[in-house]
Protein backbone atom coordinates (compact mmCIF):
# COMPACT_ATOMS: atom_id res chain seq x y z
CA UNK A 1 0.00 0.00 0.00
CA UNK A 2 1.63 3.73 -0.98
CA UNK A 3 2.04 5.87 1.70
CA UNK A 4 -0.18 9.06 1.14
CA UNK A 5 0.72 11.07 3.85
CA UNK A 6 1.49 14.29 1.75
CA UNK A 7 4.69 15.44 1.37
CA UNK A 8 4.42 18.73 0.97
CA UNK A 9 2.33 21.18 3.05
CA UNK A 10 0.23 23.87 1.51
CA UNK A 11 -0.49 27.73 3.29
CA UNK A 12 -2.95 29.86 2.01
CA UNK A 13 -1.37 32.63 0.32
CA UNK A 14 -0.43 35.73 2.34
CA UNK A 15 -0.40 38.38 -0.26
CA UNK A 16 -3.84 37.85 -1.12
CA UNK A 17 -5.20 35.87 1.77
CA UNK A 18 -5.87 32.67 0.08
CA UNK A 19 -8.22 33.76 -2.90
CA UNK A 20 -5.13 34.16 -5.99
CA UNK A 21 -6.41 37.41 -7.07
CA UNK A 22 -4.39 40.48 -6.64
CA UNK A 23 -5.05 43.75 -5.03
CA UNK A 24 -6.91 45.35 -7.81
CA UNK A 25 -9.34 42.06 -8.36
CA UNK A 26 -9.94 42.05 -4.91
CA UNK A 27 -10.88 46.03 -4.84
CA UNK A 28 -13.41 45.67 -7.42
CA UNK A 29 -14.77 42.01 -5.74
CA UNK A 30 -15.52 44.51 -2.44
CA UNK A 31 -16.79 47.32 -4.69
CA UNK A 32 -19.31 44.67 -6.81
CA UNK A 33 -21.12 43.29 -3.60
CA UNK A 34 -22.54 46.12 -1.77
CA UNK A 35 -22.40 44.17 2.11
CA UNK A 36 -18.62 44.26 1.35
CA UNK A 37 -17.86 47.72 0.62
CA UNK A 38 -16.95 48.35 4.07
CA UNK A 39 -13.24 46.60 3.10
CA UNK A 40 -12.68 48.18 0.20
CA UNK A 41 -10.95 51.61 2.47
CA UNK A 42 -8.65 49.13 3.63
CA UNK A 43 -7.31 47.90 0.32
CA UNK A 44 -7.00 51.00 -1.04
CA UNK A 45 -4.70 52.09 2.27
CA UNK A 46 -2.89 49.27 1.80
CA UNK A 47 -1.74 49.01 -1.56
CA UNK A 48 -1.16 50.93 -4.72
CA UNK A 49 -3.60 51.33 -7.97
CA UNK A 50 -3.61 52.79 -11.15
CA UNK A 51 -5.42 56.49 -11.10
CA UNK A 52 -8.81 55.04 -12.94
CA UNK A 53 -9.16 52.06 -10.74
CA UNK A 54 -9.03 54.37 -7.73
CA UNK A 55 -11.43 57.11 -9.13
CA UNK A 56 -13.78 53.97 -9.86
CA UNK A 57 -13.90 52.75 -6.64
CA UNK A 58 -14.35 56.22 -5.52
CA UNK A 59 -17.24 56.75 -7.08
CA UNK A 60 -18.72 53.15 -6.69
CA UNK A 61 -18.38 53.96 -2.89
CA UNK A 62 -19.08 57.30 -3.50
CA UNK A 63 -22.51 55.90 -4.82
CA UNK A 64 -23.32 53.85 -1.97
CA UNK A 65 -25.07 51.25 -4.30
CA UNK A 66 -23.02 48.04 -5.44
CA UNK A 67 -21.30 48.45 -8.47
CA UNK A 68 -23.41 45.22 -9.90
CA UNK A 69 -26.28 47.81 -9.89
CA UNK A 70 -24.34 49.83 -11.77
CA UNK A 71 -22.80 48.37 -14.58
CA UNK A 72 -21.78 50.20 -17.57
CA UNK A 73 -22.00 49.23 -21.30
CA UNK A 74 -18.57 47.80 -21.00
CA UNK A 75 -19.62 45.77 -18.63
CA UNK A 76 -22.79 44.09 -19.77
CA UNK A 77 -20.55 43.50 -23.26
CA UNK A 78 -18.64 41.34 -21.09
CA UNK A 79 -21.16 39.33 -19.86
CA UNK A 80 -23.16 38.89 -23.34
CA UNK A 81 -19.74 37.88 -24.72
CA UNK A 82 -19.44 35.13 -22.39
CA UNK A 83 -22.96 34.44 -23.05
CA UNK A 84 -24.61 35.49 -19.51
CA UNK A 85 -27.74 37.14 -19.05
CA UNK A 86 -30.16 34.98 -20.71
CA UNK A 87 -32.90 36.83 -19.62
CA UNK A 88 -31.95 39.25 -22.21
CA UNK A 89 -29.93 37.48 -24.72
CA UNK A 90 -32.36 34.30 -25.10
CA UNK A 91 -35.90 35.81 -24.42
CA UNK A 92 -38.35 36.62 -27.10
CA UNK A 93 -38.33 39.62 -28.01
CA UNK A 94 -40.93 40.40 -30.68
CA UNK A 95 -44.35 39.53 -31.43
CA UNK A 96 -42.80 36.89 -34.33
CA UNK A 97 -40.37 35.52 -31.49
CA UNK A 98 -42.97 35.24 -28.52
CA UNK A 99 -44.53 32.74 -31.44
CA UNK A 100 -41.41 31.03 -32.33
CA UNK A 101 -40.61 30.43 -28.50
CA UNK A 102 -43.74 29.11 -28.01
CA UNK A 103 -44.23 27.12 -30.71
CA UNK A 104 -40.54 25.26 -29.19
CA UNK A 105 -41.71 25.07 -25.98
CA UNK A 106 -38.88 27.13 -25.24
CA UNK A 107 -37.82 29.17 -22.44
CA UNK A 108 -34.69 30.49 -23.24
CA UNK A 109 -33.71 29.74 -26.99
CA UNK A 110 -31.22 27.36 -27.38
CA UNK A 111 -29.27 30.01 -29.28
CA UNK A 112 -28.00 31.91 -30.93
CA UNK A 113 -28.20 35.04 -28.87
CA UNK A 114 -30.75 37.04 -29.76
CA UNK A 115 -30.36 40.14 -27.89
CA UNK A 116 -27.95 42.61 -26.92
CA UNK A 117 -29.14 44.04 -23.66
CA UNK A 118 -28.36 47.88 -22.58
CA UNK A 119 -26.70 48.67 -19.32
CA UNK A 120 -30.14 50.57 -18.37
CA UNK A 121 -31.61 47.56 -19.10
CA UNK A 122 -29.72 45.28 -16.78
CA UNK A 123 -29.37 47.58 -13.47
CA UNK A 124 -32.76 47.70 -13.52
CA UNK A 125 -33.36 44.50 -13.62
CA UNK A 126 -30.62 43.92 -10.90
CA UNK A 127 -32.60 46.27 -8.83
CA UNK A 128 -35.34 44.34 -9.41
CA UNK A 129 -34.45 40.38 -8.56
CA UNK A 130 -31.40 38.58 -8.70
CA UNK A 131 -29.86 38.12 -12.00
CA UNK A 132 -25.95 38.24 -10.98
CA UNK A 133 -23.91 35.50 -9.38
CA UNK A 134 -20.44 34.47 -8.75
CA UNK A 135 -19.38 33.96 -12.17
CA UNK A 136 -21.20 37.42 -13.78
CA UNK A 137 -18.93 39.42 -11.21
CA UNK A 138 -15.74 37.47 -12.07
CA UNK A 139 -16.07 38.09 -15.82
CA UNK A 140 -17.07 41.90 -15.26
CA UNK A 141 -14.43 42.13 -12.64
CA UNK A 142 -11.81 40.14 -15.11
CA UNK A 143 -13.09 42.14 -18.33
CA UNK A 144 -12.89 45.67 -16.71
CA UNK A 145 -9.07 44.88 -15.31
CA UNK A 146 -8.35 44.15 -19.08
CA UNK A 147 -9.69 47.46 -20.14
CA UNK A 148 -7.14 49.02 -17.65
CA UNK A 149 -4.22 46.14 -19.32
CA UNK A 150 -4.62 44.63 -15.70
CA UNK A 151 -4.67 40.81 -15.10
CA UNK A 152 -6.47 39.81 -11.81
CA UNK A 153 -3.92 37.49 -10.88
CA UNK A 154 -1.97 37.03 -6.99
CA UNK A 155 1.45 37.46 -8.26
CA UNK A 156 3.32 35.84 -5.21
CA UNK A 157 0.96 32.44 -5.82
CA UNK A 158 0.17 32.86 -9.48
CA UNK A 159 -3.37 32.28 -8.39
CA UNK A 160 -3.36 28.72 -7.05
CA UNK A 161 -4.50 30.66 -3.28
CA UNK A 162 -1.56 28.47 -1.41
CA UNK A 163 2.06 28.32 -1.19
CA UNK A 164 3.75 24.93 -0.77
CA UNK A 165 5.45 24.34 1.83
CA UNK A 166 3.87 27.14 3.74
CA UNK A 167 4.18 30.62 3.88
CA UNK A 168 7.17 32.44 4.30
CA UNK A 169 7.66 35.59 6.21
ZN1 LIG B 1 -1.73 34.67 -3.57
Amino acid sequence: MLDETPTVTEQPCPTCDGTGYNPAARLLFRLWYRHLHADAPGLLTAFSFPTALREFAATILASRRAWSEQLDQADVDALVENDRLWDFTRRPHTPDEERLWAAHGWYWSPGPQRYRPTAAEVNAACRAYPIHDGINAYLCVRARLARWDMGDTCPRCRGTAVIPGGAAP
